[in-house]
């Protein structure tokens, strides 16, 4: 069992063959034994001899056959399975995320299969939040717009927020906790209110900004503390009330459209979101001490990204039933249920 990769070359020292990528693949997939991908039957067994590919099963109950790829993104790949495992190794490894350029440069394939790869990587990032993960504690909702016009260009000042051609995008992070993001399908109170009653506990402690279209959590929630921006007002001592680790998250997602992407643009919006929010969400709290110029120490925590292979386990967990196919125009398609979130 391989625990550890250090680089994309270890990938290929430490699996000298595809077969090692695909036994590698099935450790982290069935971890908890090896399930039909078309019944979702425990029972299978494996097809030896030589008429038959190397990791092809067939399930005991529905007869069907199958490998590891069977109803993944992977699904039907010809490449060679390190090289999905060298492109994953590339996009977990980044902090915001990798261009298709960039990653076709760093595993060797052309920019249309790494672009494929990419958005292959970024299915399996997108998360089914159960009713379990609801988020809790003290939530920070902030209302953020991601792409459109820069800020500043040639002299010109463009307008920012509300009104203008961006995106608009919802947040919500706990404090010490998780993140989610969503496009908006509108600014008003109306598009708001069913996205943060599905991501937020109802005891939750609500922290939000001056915005009229947050009015529905004063009564929704037990507490709701605000600060209003427009009277330079950022965070109140008294109550803990800011939202700041909200802003922070959406400067995140900007720094990443900025550096990385360039453009987010239209119905891939939300594809980039969950992959940021997924990052966001796989890291972990590390203590550590400050000192500052004057010699002065305080508590501070740095969020570190979970180890490569661990965040590997939690990706392919999600492969399962994501199938992703190629379109007859050379694009992508989504099998229906996929895109229904099933
Ligand atoms: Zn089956």
């Amino acid at each position: 069992m391989i625990t550890e990769l250090k680089s994309i070359g270890d990938i290929y020292t430490k699996m000298p063959s595809s077969d090692d990528a695909r036994r590698f693949l099935e450790d982290l997939i069935w971890a908890d034994g090896r399930v039909c991908p078309h019944c979702g039957g425990l029972c299978s067994t494996e097809l030896k001899g030589a008429s038959h590919r190397s990791g092809l099963y067939q399930c005991n109950e529905c007869r069907g056959q199958f490998t590891i790829t069977t109803k993944t993104p992977m699904h039907a790949t010809k490449l060679d399975l390190r090289v999905w495992l060298a492109a994953i190794y590339t996009v977990l490894n980044s902090s915001k995320g990798v261009s298709s350029v960039v990653l076709a440069r760093m595993i060797g394939t052309t920019q249309k299969c790494a672009w494929k790869l990419g958005h292959a990587i970024r299915e399996m990032m997108r998360e089914d939040y159960g009713s379990n993960a609801l988020l809790s504690g003290i939530v920070e909702v902030d209302e953020t717009s991601v792409g459109g016009a820069p800020k500043f260009k040639k002299g010109k000042k463009n307008k920012r927020g509300k009104g203008t051609k961006k995106t608009p995008v919802m947040v919500a992070v706990a404090r010490g906790g998780e993140a989610r993001a969503a496009v908006l399908p509108g600014i008003s109170s109306s598009d708001f209110e069913p996205l943060i009653r599905g991501w937020v506990a109802g005891d939750a402690t609500m922290m939000t900004d001056g915005s009229s279209c947050y009015n529905f959590i004063t009564s929704a929630f037990p507490v709701h503390h605000r600060v209003i921006h427009s009277k330079k007002q950022f965070a109140i001592p008294a109550t803990g009330a800011h939202v700041n680790t909200a802003e922070g998250f959406g400067a995140f997602i900007e720094r990443a459209r900025v550096g990385v992407y360039h453009r987010i643009t239209g119905y891939h919006t939300q594809r980039y979101l969950d992959e940021l929010t997924w990052r966001w969400n796989r890291r972990e709290p590390v203590e550590e001490i400050r000192t500052d110029k004057k010699g002065r120490t305080s508590p501070h925590i740095r969020w570190k990204p979970l180890p490569v292979v661990q965040m590997m386990r939690f990706l392919l967990k999600s492969a399962p039933g994501r199938e992703m196919r190629r379109s007859e125009n050379y694009g992508l398609r989504w099998p229906a249920a996929a895109l229904l979130g099933g």
